[in-house]
């Protein structure tokens, strides 16, 4: 899965029209993601002009992130 630092975002949405998987979507002025779509490709990373997403491998849910992450992104 992914996480976006939303106070960097400049919803650009260069990352939802990347994605493979239709991951990630503009709703409610701000990216949502969708951690079962993702397959982990990394493509929205690449296309982040403003470099506030981070890649988690093989994590599905919030509740697995490692406790700094969770910290980080305040979930
Ligand atoms: S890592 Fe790939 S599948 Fe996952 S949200 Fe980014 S572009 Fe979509
Ligand atoms: S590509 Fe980066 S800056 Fe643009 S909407 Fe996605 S997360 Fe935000």
């Amino acid at each position: 899965m992914i996480m976006i630092d939303h106070e960097g975002c400049i919803k650009c949405v260069g990352c939802s029209s990347v994605c493979p998987k239709n991951a990630i979507e503009y709703i409610g002025e701000r990216m949502a993601t969708y951690p079962e779509l993702c397959i982990d490709c990394g493509l929205c990373i690449k296309a982040c002009p403003a470099n506030v997403i981070e890649l988690f491998p093989k994590i599905k849910d919030i509740s697995q992130l490692p406790p700094e992450a969770r910290k980080k992104y305040n979930v």
